[in-house]
């Protein structure tokens, strides 16, 4: 895939860039490794100067990177305003948390008083240089939320960016380099994804974080596990959005919509699969469809726009295929279902709700990386855990409901890292983000992001 700037919304290329040759990649790595070896010996204060004056760099150049992103990927540019401002959050959140989260622990005196310690103390220290192999769906929040904790726990960073989103990405190395990090400390890989592999087996190089598709997540991490490096996996999604007969269906017909696309439905914590008990399946699925029908797909750029195009030719071109399958094998289409009507240009593509999925068809186990939800029609709690369960993935969760007992059933029954009853999927600062089963392994965000690279250290005095 070439590393360039292609608008999804025109398809025109806007910019193209080269790839780093060996070279390149051998003096990048070299610093990253120089600037690990004073860096990691900071002390807080000077980790939280550096990254307060990131974020307020950012929060300044809101609109004119929200428009960068809107063009690279076609998010509407609202959104892209929204994930740059999330962005200046945690940046804050972990310049204010960081030294308590990764503060000494001391175990009770008592507890250890038998392994003939005077003093014990666990240390949380950094491991030195991670790669982040990073998608385009969020191209800075991604980034972000590996790199505010990783600076702060005194890492440093290569960016390996998707090769869809190079302005984004080229911004970000100069961003940290702007805010006055030492040379090094977050550098920006424009490679393609051949690359990687060598990247990741350099010595200097000693553990990745990868967020994107089940196949480069498993590429990945067969080669750090090879090489025996640390890694933090974020993968696709398919997150059940379960409604029960005592939901508010008025507030949980809205939020299907702006859960199902939101950005352009292309976010992993997209909800994807609405499970709606047979009591209120017919009252939500035409109010849903409606919804859906009704949102205005356009041009990104345009303030009124609410849908945008695909970020790639080739993710429209997989959607339609599992739409296609899934009306070959019998299903019904609510609503979309196709490319809008003389749209000649851009990668655009209906909202769509399918109902009558089986299990035969490709969509009722895929992940649809687009604006296309599938309805399942179930007749009990039972019914609705085992359905919500049945995918692959672990990402994440929604259920509607307002009785209590069915809460404590799904708190306990659903296989994913999240279950967000009575409102959306939304990652924050303060709460742990990542999921089980083919969704990938380890958190991010909150203290358990902040620590996954680090070192945990035991120190035992005599
Ligand atoms: P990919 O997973 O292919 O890309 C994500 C990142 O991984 C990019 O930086 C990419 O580089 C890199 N990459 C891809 N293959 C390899 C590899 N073998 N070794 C090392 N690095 C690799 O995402 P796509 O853009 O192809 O999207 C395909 C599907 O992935 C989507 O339809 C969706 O299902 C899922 N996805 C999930 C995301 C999430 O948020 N969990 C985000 C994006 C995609 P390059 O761009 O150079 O290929």
């Amino acid at each position: 895939m070439a590393i360039a700037t292609v608008n999804p919304a025109t398809g025109e290329t806007v910019r193209t860039f080269d790839a780093l040759g060996a070279d390149d990649i051998e003096r990048c790595l070299a610093e990253a490794a120089r600037a690990f070896g004073s860096y990691r010996t900071t002390g807080f204060a000077e980790r939280t100067a550096l990254l307060g004056r990131a974020a307020d760099l950012l929060e300044a150049d809101n609109e004119d990177i929200a428009r960068t992103m809107t063009v690279e990927m076609g998010k509407p540019l609202a959104a892209a305003r929204a994930e740059a401002a999330k962005c200046v959050k945690a940046m804050r959140w972990y310049a204010d948390h960081a030294e308590a989260l990764l503060g000494d622990e001391r175990p009770a005196d008592a507890d250890v008083r038998d392994s003939g310690a005077s003093a014990v103390r666990t240390l949380y220290r950094p491991l030195g240089v991670v790669l982040a192999v990073m998608p385009w769906n969020f191209p800075l929040w991604q980034v972000m939320r590996f790199a505010a904790p990783a600076l702060m726990a005194g890492n440093v960073g290569l960016l390996k960016h998707a090769s869809n989103v190079p302005q984004t990405a080229v911004y970000l190395g100069e961003l940290f380099e702007r805010a006055g990090y030492p040379r090094g400390c977050f550098q920006t890989l424009l490679i393609g994804s051949g690359a990687v592999e060598s990247v990741l087996r350099d010595p200097r190089v000693v553990a990745a974080t990868l967020t994107g598709s089940e196949p480069a997540g498993r590429a990945v991490a067969s080669v750090a596990g090879d090489e025996v490096k640390k890694t933090v996996l974020e993968l696709g999604g398919s997150d059940p959005f379960v409604v029960m007969p005592s939901a508010d269906l008025d507030k949980a017909v809205k939020t299907a919509v702006t859960a199902r696309v939101q950005n352009n439905g292309q976010s992993c914590i997209a909800a994807k699969r609405f499970i709606v008990h047979t009591d209120v399946y017919d009252a939500f699925a035409e109010r849903f469809a409606a919804a859906m029908a009704a949102l205005r797909v356009g041009d990104p750029l345009q303030e009124s726009t609410e849908v945008g195009p695909l970020a790639t030719e080739q993710g429209r071109a997989d959607l339609e295929e599992l739409v296609e399958d899934a009306v070959r094998g019998g299903a019904s289409v609510l609503c979309g279902g196709r490319r809008p009507p003389g749209q000649e240009r851009g990668w655009f593509y209906e909202p769509t709700v399918l109902a009558g999925i089986s299990a035969d068809m490709r969509i009722d186990q895929e992940e649809t990386f687009g604006p296309v939800a599938t309805l399942y029609r179930v007749a009990s709690l039972d019914e609705a855990v085992e359905r919500a369960n049945h995918t692959p993935f672990g990402l994440s969760s929604n259920v509607w409901t307002r009785d209590d007992a069915e809460v404590e059933r799904f708190v306990r029954d659903l296989e994913a890292g999240g279950i967000f009853f009575n409102g959306m999927t939304a990652s924050h600062p303060a709460l742990p983000f990542g999921g089980v089963k083919r969704s990938g392994y380890g958190r991010e965000l909150s203290g358990h992001g902040i620590r996954e690279f680090c070192n945990v250290t035991t120190v035992w005095q005599a």
